[in-house]
């Protein structure tokens, strides 16, 4: 995150953080208090200036609620405590749909690079969640052929392109992506090396390793997860020519959306959605250039030209403040 929030070029630190366990498994009300005591045991170390939890995998609007609830028992009431909360609570508008919205403005940066356009490409997209439905619902409105899609609970393919807006209704309605009628059932683990020209992972790290990495088909991979790419895959994937373009970059959107909540809550006042998302693309644009410029004055690829801008941009604050070794 500390590298993520300096590509960006917000005033970020980072951490993660997480209780180890499947919400699928737990009921509201159990969740509910799992939150409640997590925050119990927290709320000392986190603040509006110190520490600003976000939602992740697994967590949502409805948690960053019970978390801004209970610390506020402590602390008074402190919109600004957490972000990615309901906007009748002083979260933004913009801000659920904001990590897959970077990520699609991320894919135009890099796509206008190549003379290319969403809407002349296929997708596979790995996720189904709240970063992979955003990213599948924005490029299928964008035009372009979301030709398969995965979740815990199966994968779907379609040559001529899935109709997003059908399969979010049939995950609505049956909560699965298994029997939609508007494709095939296909094997989950096919979908990372399915044919296509760019592939979004937007589940779990890891999924990209020396098991799979040689077979990968796309000539794009868009890292909407975290980390989704292990080293070694990495190698084999630049060895091959697929142009990745990294998690710290590519799904920096959230916690930028993120931010621009927490300044909308120290200000009390609220953004239109319009301006939400045209600041979005404004951050996302300008980060991905700063990514190229670093990229060609090292002659590196996008992964270090990245890490190149992040760790620089860190590294000058910390000396600038006089922490010299
Ligand atoms: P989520 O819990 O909303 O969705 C996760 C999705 O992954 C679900 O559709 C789930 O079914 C699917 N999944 C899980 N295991 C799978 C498997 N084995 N094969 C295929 N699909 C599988 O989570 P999210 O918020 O969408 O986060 C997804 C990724 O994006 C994570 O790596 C997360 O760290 C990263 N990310 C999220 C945000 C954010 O704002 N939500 C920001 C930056 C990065």
């Amino acid at each position: 995150m500390t590298w993520k929030t300096a590509v960006v070029d917000i005033p970020y630190g980072g951490a993660k953080g997480g209780i180890g366990c499947n919400p699928k498994d737990l009921s509201k009300s159990e969740l509910e208090r799992l939150t409640r005591v997590f925050t119990q045991k927290i709320h000392d170390l986190i603040g509006i200036h110190t520490d600003v939890p976000a939602p992740d995998m697994g967590t949502n609007a409805q948690t960053m609620a019970w978390i801004l609830d209970e610390y506020s028992k402590f602390h008074g009431h402190s919109p600004a405590i957490v972000t990615g909360k309901p906007i009748d609570l002083g979260g933004s508008l913009g801000r659920e749909a904001a990590t897959g919205r970077g990520v699609v403005y991320a894919t135009e940066a890099l796509l206008a690079e190549h003379g290319k356009s969403i809407k002349d490409l296929t997708f596979a997209i790995q996720g189904f969640g709240n970063v992979g439905s955003w990213v599948a619902r924005l490029i299928h409105e964008k035009g372009g052929k979301v030709i398969a899609v995965s979740d815990i609970t199966g994968a779907v393919k379609n040559p001529s392109g899935i109709d997003i807006k059908e399969l979010l209704k049939h995950k609505e309605r049956t909560g699965s992506l298994k029997d939609f009628n508007g494709g095939d059932a296909m094997d989950a683990h096919e979908l990372l090396v399915h044919e296509c020209d760019v592939l979004i992972p937007c589940a779990l790290g890891g999924v990209l390793n020396r098991e799979n990495a040689a077979e990968v088909k796309a000539k794009y991979i868009i890292e909407a997860a975290n980390h989704p790419t292990d080293p070694e895959a990495d190698e084999i994937l630049c060895k091959k020519g697929v142009l990745i373009l990294p998690d710290i970059y590519a799904n920096a959107g959230g916690v930028t959306v993120s931010y621009f909540e927490w300044v909308q809550n120290i200000q009390g006042f609220m953004w239109d959605e319009e301006k939400v998302n045209r600041e979005l693309k404004r951050y996302m644009t300008r980060g991905f250039q700063n990514v190229k410029n670093m990229c060609k004055s090292h002659d590196c690829n996008l992964r270090m030209g990245a890490f190149t801008l992040g760790v620089n941009r860190v590294a000058r604050s910390t000396v600038l403040r006089g922490w010299e070794a």
